[in-house]
């Protein structure tokens, strides 16, 4: 069975006003490396029962911001993981989430000993007022020179970008992505700016403080950057991802396509398929990095956990999978889960097809790129 590991490191140096992951601000001294390595370590232990049976195709360390962590610690919990493995994938990738503020070309190259062989760095904005409001610790030269470090070490780099933000034109934005694909990066995200409540602009957006792009400028900004990638010679294929062929993040392309995964660390959520009812598990670690570290490698460190039906894995594949270029195969869906897709959505899929927005091309169901505008209304009607 083909499954990844997610291990999440939930320490960053600032907390950005916008982010509702599970990441806490500290002091680069305070984050403690070797202790939050043991600890996700207990965890693989305790998680560890199937894996030998399992073929690991990726790692990705996500937060959180994971470049802040000492290469040594991460090498190590990397080297337990593919241990823990029965097989390991040959095109086995492992990425680093990684923020300007905590990469440099010594870093990159430790990252590169320890086993890493992609970097995902957190550029958010080459404009040097958007990353103030953005909150961001970095500036734009600080931003370029690390994805420069990056490229220098590693053979597959990314750069994540943010948009939507107020007064953003597509043609800002454009000049932005012009000057990061200098650097030679082979992939880039850009995700719209979603205010989140729990966060900081979620409560100066709730007191109406927060300005916000409008519906035509963010919709103007997503297509001019597909244009502007596209003539770069990178595919759009995931509504946020663009890449060169062949340099898609194979880790996201596993979770599109209803693969097995192991999360490690706090907060991760991990969900693997049970053979048995065709249905899968779910659960979530401890959010907060003291509990887990107190409660790892014990069951008290699962927080939540879920079952899922058959049919709640049918509407996560059409969730995810219409969100990519290469759509939902039917035959995968039908063999992960027993259901046939179709079956029920006869009509709802027969209206959206008329309208030209859906294809059911032989044994692939997908939403034509020219509609990721509107997918949400698209895959609710599937629902
Ligand atoms: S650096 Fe990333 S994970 Fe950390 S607070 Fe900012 S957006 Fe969230």
């Amino acid at each position: 069975m083909l499954t990844s590991v997610y291990v999440h490191f939930p320490w960053c140096l600032k907390k950005c006003p916008y982010c509702d992951f599970n990441s806490y601000g500290t002091a680069r001294q305070d984050v403690p490396h070797a202790a939050y390595a043991d600890a996700v370590l207990r965890e693989l232990e305790f998680r560890s029962e199937t894996l030998a049976e399992r073929t690991l195709v990726s790692v990705f360390f996500g937060g959180g911001t994971p470049s802040l962590w000492d290469p040594e610690q991460l090498g190590r919990v990397l080297s337990a993981v593919t241990s823990a493995f029965g097989t390991v994938s040959p095109s086995l990738e492992v990425t680093v989430e990684c923020n300007p503020t905590s990469l440099d070309r010594a870093r990159a190259a430790a990252l590169r000993e320890a086993g890493v062989n992609r970097l995902s760095v957190g550029v958010q904005s080459l404009d040097e007022t958007r990353l103030r409001f953005l909150g961001r610790l970095h500036d734009a030269p600080l931003a370029l020179e690390a994805l420069r470090a990056a490229r220098a070490e590693l053979p597959r780099v990314s750069a994540d970008f943010m948009f939507g933000m107020p007064g953003q034109k597509a043609p800002d934005f454009v000049s932005e992505l012009e000057r990061v694909l200098e650097t030679g990066v082979d992939h880039v995200s850009a995700y719209a700016l979603t205010v989140e409540s729990g966060t900081q602009f979620g409560e100066l957006h709730r007191k109406g403080r927060l300005p916000l792009a409008t519906d035509d400028d963010y919709a103007e900004t997503f297509l001019a950057a597909r244009r502007c990638l596209a003539s770069h010679g990178m595919r759009h294929y995931e509504v946020s991802n663009h890449a060169r062929p062949g340099e898609e993040a194979r880790h996201n392309l596993h979770y599109w396509r209803g693969g097995d995964y192991l999360g490690l660390g706090a907060g991760a959520v991990g969900c693997l398929a049970d053979p048995a009812t065709l249905g899968a598990s779910r659960w979530r670690s401890e959010s907060h990095p003291a509990h887990y570290l107190e409660r790892s490698g014990t069951k008290a460190v699962q927080a939540w956990t879920e079952a899922l039906s058959p049919e709640d894995r049918v509407r996560e594949a059409l969730m995810l999978g219409l969100r990519t270029l290469e759509g939902v195969s039917l035959s995968r869906v039908a063999q992960q889960t027993g259901v046939t897709l179709t079956r029920g959505r006869e009509q709802a899929l027969a209206r959206r097809t008329a309208r030209g927005e859906v294809l059911l091309d032989g044994d692939v169901l997908r939403v034509l790129p020219e509609h990721w505008l509107a997918l949400d209304a698209i895959v609710t009607d599937l629902f």
